[in-house]
């Protein structure tokens, strides 16, 4: 309603003064310039409280923040933003708290098609006996339109402005993320198997190329990069040649690194090394590098994660519900480790909910510990933000709210009982908030969820064609299951 009144005062005042001034020179007082249209700025968002998370940790009570061409233009004192600025449209901040978009780290999109189809078993089995066979047979790019989009209304509606994909078809990822307003890395993935986009490792560097070069300055929204799957589905000279192609093309890279006991295993064996060890024997971490899961790091391995500024995604969901083990989240962020958080697919968590990764990466390090204090609610909620952002990159772009930066952020509401009452606003966003509490989410300036209801994706139709795709999933697989 107040988005409503306050447009229409806006579009009533610019029609009064051009009425006003239309047979005179411009006038130079600051009321009448600031009350032209060409002066009305794109977006205020107001907040009882905006929890910027700048290097201060400033939290602005009663505040707003100005937008324009996706861009923040001011945030301050509410009086002071809306004395200075008119805006076309303005986002109610009653009980509302802005704070920086959610930046998860690590997913699959699609798989949110794939989710609850195999559960409640280990990592190498999981992926081998059931994901990778499911994938060769079902997913194609249709497969992976429909599960994207599903992805990307559940990444909205939780929160999340920004995220890193590894899966196929990456020009279809590419094309749901540009028309529904994400912002996102995208993995072309490389991976040595017949993949549902690639004969072998090779075709995968060579399809992942023209993906790169298809999608590079296309959107800023939208950043192609190489993802390489593992060090155990790639062998060194493939791991290298990714690599080089990455530096080739200035792209980054996405990979799972040192995430299970297997995987430990399996470099020791093959490479007699540990994971990251064998990485920076091949100089696969000469260039920017975002590394999913990182669960088995050692004491040496650590300041090369420092050195080389890999950008960490800690997955806790999904480490505990496949049972890789518990990451040395709070000794590789003492040693300057660049950490984020992730959810990885929603085959293996099983939902997108960044919230939850916050809490349980809170509490798994506290009864890992045995330490309550080990780690803070504020070093969650930087992880889930400004700490993520720069794990991926984007650092200087988004994830936090201070003049310049892109705007991406949401207003969660504090008005559901479980904020009532709020002492301390960041103990509740990590502790307490979920999903359901996001209110409003803007990326790069444009509104993609309003007061809950979604702008840029016909939830409608998606989930019709969901429910579609997976009956057919389920015939095919009970048609399986009674031929074997
Ligand atoms: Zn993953």
């Amino acid at each position: 309603m107040t988005r409503i009144s306050h447009g229409f005062f806006c579009i009533f005042l610019a029609v009064l003064v051009s009425a006003c001034g239309a047979d005179e020179a411009p006038a130079e007082s600051a009321e009448t310039v600031e009350a032209t249209p060409a002066d009305t700025i794109d977006l205020i968002v107001r907040g009882a409280h905006i929890v910027t998370m700048d290097d201060d940790g400033t939290i602005i009570a009663d505040g707003a923040i100005a937008i324009d061409d996706g861009v923040i233009l001011a945030l301050g004192p509410r009086d002071d933003i809306e004395d200075e600025y008119t805006a076309s449209v303005t986002l109610a901040g009653e009980r509302r708290v802005v704070m920086p978009g959610l930046v998860n780290g690590h997913s699959h999109a699609a798989m949110t098609l794939l989710r609850g189809v195999a559960d409640d078993l280990a990592l190498m089995d999981w992926l081998q006996n059931y994901i990778f066979p499911a994938e060769v047979e079902f997913v194609d790019a249709e497969f992976v339109r429909i599960g994207t989009e599903l992805a990307c209304w559940e990444m909205i509606r939780g929160g999340t402005t920004t995220f890193v994909d590894m899966y196929y078809y990456p020009d279809t990822i590419a094309e749901v993320v540009e028309s529904c307003g994400m912002r996102a890395l995208i993995s072309a993935t490389v991976i040595d198997q017949r993949s549902p986009d690639a004969e072998n490792a090779a075709d995968g560097i060579a399809k992942g190329a023209g993906f790169i070069e298809r999608w590079k300055d296309r959107n800023s929204r939208i950043t192609p990069i190489f993802g390489p799957h593992a060090n155990y589905t790639l062998n060194a000279e493939q791991l290298a040649a990714t690599r080089a192609a990455a530096i080739e093309y200035g792209v980054p890279i996405s990979i799972h690194m040192s995430e299970s006991p297997f995987e430990l295993q399996y470099s020791q064996d093959t490479y007699g090394m540990t994971s990251i060890e064998m990485f920076e024997s091949i100089g696969f971490l000469d260039g920017p590098t975002i590394a999913a899961h990182v669960v088995w790091p050692t004491k040496e391995e650590i300041p090369v994660l420092v050195e080389r500024k890999v950008g960490v995604i800690h997955n806790p969901t999904s480490n505990m519900k496949i049972a890789s083990g518990i990451s040395p989240v709070t000794e590789m962020l003492d040693a300057g480790v660049r950490m984020g958080l992730g959810t990885d697919g929603a085959a293996s968590n099983n939902d997108l909910d960044m919230w939850e990764e916050m809490r349980l990466a809170a509490f798994l390090q506290k009864v890992d510990r045995m330490d309550p204090t080990a780690i803070p609610a504020s070093t969650i909620l930087g992880m889930a933000t400004i700490g993520g952002a720069t794990a991926i990159g984007l650092g200087e772009t988004i994830g936090s709210l201070e003049v310049g930066k892109r705007a991406d952020l949401i207003q969660v509401a504090f008005e559901d009982v479980h904020h009532v009452p709020t002492y301390d606003v960041v103990s509740h966003l990590v502790y307490v908030s979920d999903e359901q509490d996001v209110a409003s989410v803007v990326v790069d300036g444009k509104v993609l969820m309003h007061e809950r209801k979604l702008t840029s994706i016909d939830t409608d139709r998606v989930a019709m064609e969901a429910n579609a795709l997976a009956a057919r999933i389920q015939a095919a697989l009970k048609e399986r299951n009674r031929a074997n």
